[in-house]
């Protein structure tokens, strides 16, 4: 039998990166400004935004101060009301708040997607949303873009584990006013930290660099409409958001592998999915008619089970050698909101809450093989078994 992979080692960072990286060192060059165009940081947003089909992109150092600067390029006012799901990483409420603005929750359902009719029943009076496609899972985006079209409320898409995502055919980060992207390590392309926005709007993305930290004429270095910029001059605070050459760098030589990486993460997915699906204990959540997933983690809600259980389970996986998070349970979890104590409002989320109880997490990276995979699936069900008593067992 295959054993159980290491489920957490990165991929290594392309080689191509070398080549450019002693380029940097050589000339000590780090600084995106320091020249104008030829430098890894104008180079990738030309690139991301090619790839994604967006007019502009800004490549800034994290996901959350993309975030961060989608609030204020929307030049929303100090207490904006901003609604986003309460099934997200803390970071995202945390941008919220940096903004000056108050994060409002709406629940999350059993398959990891934002309650519609709660959504719905929230969005009057609220000024800016944020919808994050949580561990890649795609939100119904042509209801959202609706319920929030007729209120004339801007949507910005945390698209961090989304890359390569799609929806109808089109890039997701792209369908609302302005995509947020994550190059921290354990998103599909990794520079250890870093992060990118893209918009099609020449206004948001004006503001957007200048805030990042365009000061003086640096934002003539990018290829924005002058107008729009010239308006902002001197205007707007610098908040020094920059990502360096060097981080740039190694996320251009990853640009390449995207395809791979989603296939193959797809591949994974799909496969231990099918395994699980075989099982009374397991509940995968299936994908949502226009969605194409990227996924590079598995999620799936254990049926039937008593807390004790659940806690059993994720024991017995971890002794197989599967490292599994139960969202809810486990201490402290940023992605649980009854953790987000920082909050300004307090609010219950039953139904997120019972989602988060049950929805349990574990890494799938895209370069294992099907016999690793197949391994994982195994160790899943046996565990489950271990704990419940077996029920139809995969493969027999
Ligand atoms: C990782 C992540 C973030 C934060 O990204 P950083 O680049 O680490 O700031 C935000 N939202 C979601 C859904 C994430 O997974």
């Amino acid at each position: 039998m295959t054993r159980i992979p290491d489920m957490h080692d990165a991929e290594p960072i392309p080689d191509a990166a070398r080549a450019e990286v002693e380029r940097l060192f050589a000339s000590g060059d780090l600084f995106r400004y320091h020249t104008a165009e030829d430098n890894p940081v104008t180079r990738l947003e030309g690139e991301f935004a090619a790839f994604l089909g967006s007019r502009y992109a800004l490549a800034v150092s994290s996901c959350s101060a993309a975030l961060f600067l989608s609030l204020k390029a929307l030049n929303l006012p100090r207490d904006a009301r901003v609604l986003l799901p309460g099934f997200t990483f803390a970071a995202v409420p945390s941008a919220v708040i940096h903004a000056d603005c108050i994060p409002v929750l709406c629940e999350v359902g059993a398959n990891y997607r934002i309650d519609l009719a709660d959504f719905e029943a929230k969005i009057a009076g609220v000024d800016a949303v944020i919808i994050s496609h949580m561990r890649g899972h795609t939100s119904d985006m042509d209801a959202i873009l609706r319920i929030a079209g007729a209120q004339g409320v801007p949507v910005i898409e945390d698209a961090a584990h989304s890359l390569g995502t799609k929806w109808a055919g089109r890039h997701i980060g792209t369908l609302g006013a302005i995509g947020c992207f994550s190059f921290q390590s354990y998103k599909l392309v990794n520079a250890g930290e870093g992060g990118i926005l893209v918009t099609d709007d020449p206004d948001l993305i004006a503001r957007a660099v200048i805030m990042s930290g365009a000061y003086e004429a640096n934002w003539k270095k990018h290829n924005l409409l002058q107008d729009a910029v010239a308006r902002w001059q001197n205007k707007l605070p610098l908040y020094n958001m920059r990502l360096s050459n060097l981080s740039a760098a190694i996320i251009r030589a990853q640009l390449p592998e995207i395809p791979r990486r989603v296939r193959d993460g797809r591949r994974n997915h799909d496969y231990v999915a099918g395994m699980l699906r075989q099982s009374a204990w397991f509940h995968v959540p299936n994908t949502l008619a226009p969605e194409e997933r990227a996924p590079d983690s598995l999620q799936f809600n254990l049926c039937g089970m008593s807390d004790a259980d659940v806690r059993a389970f994720a024991a017995s996986a971890a002794d197989i050698g599967v490292k599994v998070q139960v969202f809810g349970l486990s201490d402290n979890n940023a992605r649980a909101f009854w953790n987000w104590e920082f909050l300004p409002e307090k609010v219950e989320l039953p139904r997120t809450r019972a989602m988060l109880m049950r929805a349990c997490d574990t890494r799938l990276p895209a370069r294992l093989t099907l016999e690793e995979c197949a391994a994982v699936g195994r160790a899943l069900v046996e565990a489950a078994d271990s704990v419940m008593g077996p029920t139809r067992t995969y493969g027999t």
